[in-house]
């Protein structure tokens, strides 16, 4: 207990000493910010860090959260000699093994992520495997990896370790306090009351684990996680067991085991977890554990005796179970709530947050005292979730699925089952009539493909050509050939008006959006440091009136930015109108000879020019039409009150009849998009990147006056670009399928990995997209000239590079001509002859993302 006298306020009040709360206060104290309290309902460790295993494994899927845990492991390395207090660390690495054949392919993919990565990690025989883990059983496997700098540490001394160093710096720690309100003012919080007392503060930080929820709700603010039951057990002494032995993962069977005190831990993540606390996690939990579950656990003890035959005679000394929070997508929760300014949340470390907890508290910590993550932090940013999330039957039924997605063969385009469907467009019953198989996103269901028959709407995961590939190559051509009907209702929409809608919008964007009333342009959103925060499209509706058109998953982020940047003192208000309209894309070179049966407006270029948005009758409904697409093709996105969705989509479907036309799902307009260079959020557009990088200088207007980023972009502008946004194709017959993630490599040396890919089914092989470090070099066509491949589980596919789309309509550079579809795509000629389109794509940018 700290011998301080209890405060009135603080600069920041940090709720929770886990080893989370105790790494942001380090990492505050560390920033220069010395007043900052701690406050821990019981003693510190005492919630679910205490029981915790230790293991720190080193490589994640997203090369920045790889960098949280690789910047913790130094950081463990370090604290004892810089404050005294021991964390157990020990750099014992760690074994992974295979059991099918699939995740012998998964580790070739995960060693060529970790090249890209900087990770060490080497792909081992069985035998070294065998000899690096002597107690292991091995006749059955088929592969193994071996990840030389994972390490094994003692959670409660690194959270001592942590509180330590903070407290040398300057914090104030006080246990047995426990916070029981948050207090806020004008939107923002100011404070906290204590079952000692009030503090004040600029900033509060719920660090609270599985209690994050509550608290967040003492303040109105949506902390989406669950607890689940955790187990391992801990045997006694087993012969061949040193504390030098790696650490075992072993995730068919579901396991992972360490050597503790001669002993082994092993403990897993059940394909089927067990959710706890439904009805709210008790205040009193000090060092709480829950009655053993040998049910529960079976499965893992099942595998465990495969992997590790001496376990059948050893003792087991201790069954651990301890409740943990999980979130409904597996990765954790950070950053500022966007429901209350000045309070920030880093919490649901879902059975990773020890490894991460260095990480985490310093980009918190950067992010309190600078305002804005200092890195790309979309994968755990708050703003991915909305209101919704924080439903508690929902994440009751999510939770049994997320802690076995851990060990879970993490499948390209690999769709969560619980909590579905949640959020349906009015043409859901329609097209799942229609034997659309839907995936989910930002809780809506969404079509990703249409099937021949109920039975084919299903997806076989594999890392080759899965079932729905004929479905979507059909989609696909129909697109490019005659036309295609795609429900877009999930993107996220906005209204912003007042007087000063515009002069805040040009503040906000990149692009010049004082265009005329009928205009849409395609913008970035960008931060101080000329980085994008969103690419949205803006369109015009009325002089102090527009729509803001962004993706699906970005509508917290998005009114999140807008509002908090909104200048001040002007009049413009945000309203997120999503749910009041739905959207329907007609797309193809058809689409303007499908719309015109159905309206009375001209369709023409002179009257309705790309880039356009008016409102037209379509049938008996009024809507706004937006020529755009993003597809690279004719066509036009309706956007439409929607108790007009299904009215509509009949009226289309049936007229479409006489062009061929089909709906068309979202894997398809992946591969489309691919095709046409067209960038997505999240992926080839995020924080780390600018718009230099990823090839957008058309879409930044620095002469209009200032805007949000300008002055970094203007910097940036000086020099040529540290990396460079590619487009990349293989053509050849027998090139495996890309997903995503694939290293790249210039002249045989990692340059970079791949942001998304895809089958494009017009150049007829992989698509992709992928940042290449450039090494200050200019990127020229001498630059592009040199050998690129992408690593696909091991085998090295040359790649041709690109600064421009593969695709182009006009057929000016469409890389490769499948044979079947020489009819209308022709490579000699390069012209395509029996249909007359519109080169919407060439003067195009996407109106929306997927
Ligand atoms: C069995 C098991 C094994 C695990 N193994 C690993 C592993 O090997 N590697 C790894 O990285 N992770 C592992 N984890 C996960 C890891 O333990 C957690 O991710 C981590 O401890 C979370 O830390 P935290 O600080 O967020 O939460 P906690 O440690 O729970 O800290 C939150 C604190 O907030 C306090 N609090 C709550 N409400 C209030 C309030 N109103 N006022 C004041 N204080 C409050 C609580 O008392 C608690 O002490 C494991 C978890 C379990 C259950």
């Amino acid at each position: 207990m700290a011998s301080h006298p209890f405060p009135d306020s603080a600069r920041a009040v940090i709720i929770g000493g886990g080893v989370i709360g105790c790494s942001v206060a380090y990492h505050l104290t560390k920033l220069g910010w010395r007043d900052v309290v701690l406050l821990e309902q019981g003693r510190l460790t005492c919630g679910t860090t205490w029981h915790a295993a230790g293991l720190v494994g080193q490589l994640r899927a997203h090369q920045n959260m790889t960098r949280l845990v690789q910047y913790s492991a130094s950081l463990y390395q370090t604290l004892e000699a810089e404050t005294g207090q021991a964390t157990g660390w020990k750099q014992c690495g760690s074994v992974l093994v295979a059991r099918t054949p699939e995740r012998v392919t998964l580790f070739r993919r995960i060693h060529a992520a970790a090249r890209a990565q900087g990770v060490a990690c080497e792909i081992i025989s069985i035998a070294e495997a065998a000899t690096k883990y002597p107690v292991m059983r091995t006749d059955d496997l088929l592969g193994a990896l071996w990840l030389p700098d994972d390490a094994k540490v003692n959670p409660a001394d690194v959270t001592q370790a942590l509180a330590r160093g903070a407290r040398m710096n300057g914090a104030r720690i006080f246990e047995q306090t426990r916070v029981t309100a948050i207090q806020h003012k004008n939107g923002s919080a100011t404070g906290v009351a204590t079952s000692r007392g009030d503090i004040n503060s600029e900033v509060v930080i719920n660090c609270a684990g599985q209690w994050a929820k509550a608290v967040g709700r003492l303040a109105g603010v949506t902390v989406p996680l669950h607890s689940a039951e955790h187990m391992y057990i801990v045997t006694g002494k087993i012969d061949g067991v040193h504390p030098d032995l790696p650490v075992l993962r072993d995730p068919d069977g579901y396991i992972y085991v360490k050597e503790e005190v001669g002993g082994l831990l092993m403990g897993g993540f059940e394909p089927v977890a067990k959710p706890w606390g439904a009805d709210g996690v008790p205040e009193s939990f000090e060092f709480g554990m829950l009655p053993d579950d040998w049910d529960q656990f079976q499965v893992l003890m099942e595998n465990a005796l495969v992997r590790l035959p001496s376990l059948e005679t050893a003792e087991i000394k201790t069954f651990m179970n301890g409740p943990e929070s999980f979130t409904p997508d597996n990765n954790f929760i950070m950053g500022e709530a966007p429901e209350l300014k000045n309070f920030f949340v880093a919490a649901g470390f879902n059975s990773i947050g020890i490894a991460s907890g260095g990480g985490a508290g310093r980009a918190l910590a950067e992010w309190i005292v600078q305002g804005e993550p200092t890195l790309d932090l979309w994968p755990v940013d708050i703003r991915r979730f909305a209101r919704f999330h924080g439903n508690d039957h929902v994440l009751k039924d999510r939770v049994s699925e997320v802690l076995g997605l851990h060990y879970m063969m993490p499948w390209p385009n690999r769709e969560l089952m619980s909590a579905r469907p949640l959020r349906r467009s009015p043409l859901y019953d329609r097209l799942a009539a229609q034997h659309a198989l839907f995936g989910s996103k930002m809780g809506w269901e969404r079509p990703n493909f249409f099937a021949p028959t109920q039975h084919d709407a299903r997806i076989d995961y594999s890392w080759g050509r899965q079932n729905w590939f004929p479905y979507v190559a059909a989609e696909h051509k129909a697109t490019r050939e005659a036309v295609t009907i795609a429900d877009l209702t999930s993107f996220s929409k906005f209204l912003l008006s007042g007087r000063d809608a515009e002069a805040a919008l040009q503040y906000l964007c990149a692009n010049d959006v004082a265009v005329p009333v009928g205009q849409t342009v395609y913008t970035g959103l960008l931060n101080a440091r000329g980085t994008y925060e969103s690419d949205l499209t803006v369109a015009r509706l009325g002089a102090d009136r527009f729509m803001l058109v962004t993706g699906t998953a970005q509508a917290t982020r998005d009114a999140d930015w807008i509002r908090r940047n909104l200048p001040d003192g002007k009049h413009a208000t945000l309203t997120d109108i999503t749910s009041a309209y739905a959207v329907i894309a007609v797309m193809g070179p058809r689409a303007r000879d499908l719309v015109a049966r159905l309206t009375k407006a001209p369709l023409d270029n002179a009257a309705f020019a790309f880039g356009a948005i008016r409102e037209i009758g379509i049938g008996d409904a009024t809507v706004l039409a937006s020529r755009r697409t993003y597809v690279g093709e004719l066509g036009w996105e309706l956007y439409l009150p929607t108790e007009y969705a299904a009215g509509v989509y009949d009226a289309l479907m049936e007229a479409g009849s006489a062009f061929g036309a089909r709906n068309c799902g979202y894997y398809a307009i992946e591969s489309l998009r691919l095709e046409k260079g067209y960038r997505a959020w999240g992926r080839e557009l995020t924080p780390d990147y600018n718009p230099y990088e990823a090839g957008l200088s058309f879409t930044v207007k620095p002469d209009k006056g200032d805007f949000l980023g300008r002055d970094a972009l203007i910097a940036a502008k000086a020099k040529p670009p540290a990396r460079r946004l590619l487009s990349f194709v293989a053509t050849s017959p027998d090139t495996p399928i890309a997903h995503g993630g694939e290293l790249i490599l210039r002249n045989g040396e990692p340059v970079g990995d791949l942001t998304s890919a895809a089958y494009g089914h017009t150049v007829g092989g992989i698509v992709a997209l992928g940042y290449a470090a450039t090494g200050g070099a200019r990127v020229d066509d001498a630059w592009l000239a040199a050998r690129f491949e992408i690593d696909i589980a091991g085998e090295r596919v040359p790649v041709r590079a690109s600064l421009k789309a593969l695709y182009d309509p006009a057929g000016a550079r469409l890389e490769r001509v499948q044979e079947k579809w020489e009819p209308v795509f022709r490579s000699d000629a390069g012209q395509i002859k029996n249909l007359e389109r519109d080169d919407d794509s060439k003067k195009s940018y996407p109106a929306l993302k997927a």
